[in-house]
């Protein structure tokens, strides 16, 4: 199974994810979690990326190919991946498809998850995330067993640096300018799954698996 994660910031792609990764078992690449992770190792690429990342703008094209050729390398990914935050405009999806016809091999389907802009807004506003590994928590929506605290690996949880709201701003309008436009490209690939992403995270994802099964065979 191969699948790509496409919506605003903060449509619950990350969440969503990290479900179908442990449904499927493949892996989950979040192009954000590898940048955040390189920032706070303080790596050449992290250095690059922060300031980036701190205005909400993309980080450059040729830094983001780099780090996705990379991780399609690993043996994991042979069983398939889920991809979350990339591509994230035609450049980096024209890119991914020389990856992938290099490698013979396709995608299954695109999700694109649709949730208004007034949503998203609440959604960041209680976003708490694991700095370690990666989950991402709501107070309100999806709060964990313990305050504060990652159900699945006991660290403190945090809010991202990116998630104030002048950088969630720039983060929407970035997205509709650059990112949008694969809607359409992949509408016209044949591989576009549309779903409403303002039901419950269950529901969400009980659609998913309904759409995909339906999908593959
Ligand atoms: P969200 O889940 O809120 O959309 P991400 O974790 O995907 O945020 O991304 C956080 C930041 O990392 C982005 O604002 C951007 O600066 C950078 N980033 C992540 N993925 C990409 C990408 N594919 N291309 C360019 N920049 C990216
Ligand atoms: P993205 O990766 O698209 O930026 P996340 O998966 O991090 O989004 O979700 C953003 C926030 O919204 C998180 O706090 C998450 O717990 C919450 N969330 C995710 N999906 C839903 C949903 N279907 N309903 C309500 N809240 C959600
Ligand atoms: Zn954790």
């Amino acid at each position: 199974m191969r699948l790509i994660l496409l919506g605003p910031p903060g449509a619950g792609k990350g969440t969503q994810a990290k479900m179908l990764s442990d449904y499927f078992g493949i892996p989950h690449i979040s192009t954000g979690d590898i940048l955040r992770a390189a920032v706070k190792e303080g790596t050449l690429l992290g250095v690059k990326a922060k300031e980036y990342m701190e205005k909400g703008l993309l980080v450059p094209d040729d830094l983001i190919m780099e780090i996705v050729k990379e991780r399609l390398e690993k043996p994991d990914c042979e069983k398939g991946f889920v991809m979350d935050g990339f591509p994230r405009n035609l450049y980096q999806a024209e890119g991914l498809k020389k990856i992938l016809e290099e490698k013979n091999i396709k995608l299954d389907a695109v999700i694109n998850f649709d949730v208004p802009k007034e949503e998203l807004i609440e959604r960041f506003t209680g976003r708490r995330v694991c700095p370690s590994c990666g989950a991402s928590y709501h107070i309100k929506y999806n709060p964990p067993l313990k305050e504060n605290i990652c159900d699945k690996c006991g660290s403190e949880l945090i809010i991202r640096a990116d998630d104030n709201r002048s950088t969630v701003e720039k983060r929407i309008e970035v997205y509709e300018k650059e990112t949008m436009p694969l809607i359409e490209y992949y509408k016209n690939e044949g591989i576009l799954i549309s779903i409403d992403g303002t039901k419950s995270i269950d529901e969400v994802f009980k659609k998913l698996i309904g759409l995909l099964r339906g999908e593959i065979q």
